[in-house]
């Protein structure tokens, strides 16, 4: 029987069911070469991965992307597994029997560490580990922070460096209707910050985030962005950089900004370039202060522009530490890693047994875990269609999983039923999404999340309507 015809359709499994996972769907479901049914898997029994874990609670505007994801999913040829684990649930091998075709969109889940002494005193922690806090994200549910402290610094000044700096600097009022963790809001209201340090290793020319995201720290009513005008100058070896459109709005808007001074804002959010933390300073085993060392920017013969330190220190007093360098990937039993990139090895989406090495048939990769951490929500649009457009010349090619697979729809729910994993449908998660949108508004919120996992299940049990598959 031809594989992608009606009578049997090409099976899909897509893990995680985030941006470039439900982009994938979406890619698949829409084409017409080929029938096919898509079955998604996310570990948390909740679907849309950073969407939902990740974009700060005052930018729901990027949220109201979910709203083109539950079209894909109320397609009936998708289906959403979630609470189910590649590697603890469930294995590569048993998904090689039930599909034809696998695409992990696993994303990036770990953080990259600076590698300077200090890095493990207490205070010290990763943006993901905040901004999963803030999020109600279950594995960051647990995670302190010691608020207490009236001065914190943020390294790295990409677009997550400032969603962390502006929930710091923020009026904490100003959340209290969106779907920020109830438990974070309460930490945010008692937090005694006053002062945000966001240190940038190289200039302005070179800053990571965005002209918007930067605007919008200068916007606050909360705090004042303050920027020493002898940082934002550009150098000859800036000039490549400088010409980028969105770089060139960066360097203007800091300048400035640079210009205003101190301002009389209780809070001050202070922005600095060209310098690079080199030592997390203790005393009895918790941070108290931040060794710095300044920079000198060099360019190679490509244009490109690298720090160089200049053996010129200084030390700011700091209580807590949040590093913002970037994220990586994590292994996942049965699947390649490429442990120096912190991602799936691929040849542009197909995935690689080692990097440089074979191609894995029927087995692709999309989003972060693709390409590294890197690009807005949107971006995993192209990236998951470029993907789709090898797996549909790999059914016409015939290069499949194999002759042995079970297509029936019953084979996965028996296989995960006769392991007592209790998996969480799509018709589970719009019963979740109603009670977090029902509890949330009577405290005046978008939304109450749920920030437990057991929480969840215990909260899809308690319903009187049967639950569906
Ligand atoms: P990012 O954009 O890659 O920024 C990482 C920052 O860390 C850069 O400033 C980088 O500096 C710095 N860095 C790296 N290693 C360092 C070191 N050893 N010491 C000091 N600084 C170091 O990563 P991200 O902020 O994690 O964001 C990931 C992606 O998500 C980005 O594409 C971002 O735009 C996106 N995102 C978007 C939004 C939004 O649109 N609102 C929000 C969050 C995230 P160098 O440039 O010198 O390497």
């Amino acid at each position: 029987m031809k594989i992608g015809s009606s009578a049997r359709p090409l099976k899909v499994a897509v893990i995680g069911s985030g941006p470039s996972g439900f982009y994938a769907a979406e890619a698949l479901l829409k084409q017409s070469d080929v029938v096919v049914k898509v079955d998604m898997f996310d570990r948390l029994p909740t679907p849309y991965g950073l969407v939902r874990g990740g974009v700060a609670p005052d930018h729901q505007k990027i949220k109201n992307v979910t709203a083109v994801y539950e079209r894909v999913a109320l397609n009936p040829a998708f289906r959403f597994f979630g609470n189910v684990k590649l590697g603890r649930d469930i294995a590569v091998e048993d998904l090689k029997r039930c599909y034809d075709q696998i695409v992990y969109a696993v994303g990036n889940e770990s953080d990259r560490r600076l590698g300077i002494p200090g890095e493990d005193l207490a205070g010290n922690h990763s943006a993901t580990a905040f901004v999963g806090w803030y999020n109600g994200h279950p594995d960051f549910r647990d995670e302190a922070f010691d608020l207490s402290q009236e001065s914190a610094a943020v390294i790295g000044i990409g677009n997550v460096a400032i969603d962390v700096t502006r929930i710091l600097a923020r009026d904490p009022d100003e959340l209290q209707e969106t779907d920020i963790a109830s438990h974070a809001l309460d930490a945010l209201r008692a937090s005694s910050v006053k002062t945000v340090w966001l240190l940038g290793r190289r200039g302005p020319a070179q800053a990571a985030y965005s002209p918007v995201e930067i605007k919008e720290i200068g916007e606050l009513e909360s705090a004042d962005l303050v920027i020493d005008p002898g940082e934002v100058a550009i150098g000859p070896e800036s000039e490549k950089d400088y010409a980028d459109p969105q770089n060139r709005k960066n360097v203007d808007y800091v300048t400035e900004r640079a210009a205003l001074g101190e301002g009389g804002r209780a809070k001050k959010v202070r922005l600095r370039f060209c310098i690079s933390p080199v030592e997390v300073i203790g005393a009895d085993g918790r941070i108290v202060a931040l060794k710095l060392e300044r920079n000198k920017l060099v360019a190679d013969a490509s244009g490109n522009v690298k720090a160089v330190g200049t053996g010129e220190f200084e030390t700011i007093p700091v209580g807590l530490v949040f590093r913002s360098v970037g994220y990586r990937g994590i292994p996942i039993p049965g699947v390649p890693f490429d442990d120096r990139a912190g991602k799936i090895p691929n040849a542009e989406g197909r995935v690689l047994a080692a990097p440089g090495g074979e191609v894995v048939p029927a087995q692709y990769v999309v989003g972060w875990a693709k390409r590294g951490p890197s690009g807005l929500v949107g971006t995993n649009r192209a990236c998951s269609v470029a993907t789709v457009k090898l797996m549909l010349e790999d059914v016409a090619a015939g290069s499949l999983a194999g002759d042995d697979v079970d297509p029936s729809d019953e084979a996965v729910p028996a296989m995960l039923h006769g392991r007592s994993v209790r998996y969480v449908s799509f018709a589970d998660w719009k019963a979740l999404d109603e009670i977090e949108r029902q509890t949330g508004a009577a405290k005046g919120k978008i939304r109450e999340k749920l920030t437990r996992i057991e929480e969840m299940l215990a909260a899809l049990e308690s319903r009187t309507a049967p639950l569906s598959v």
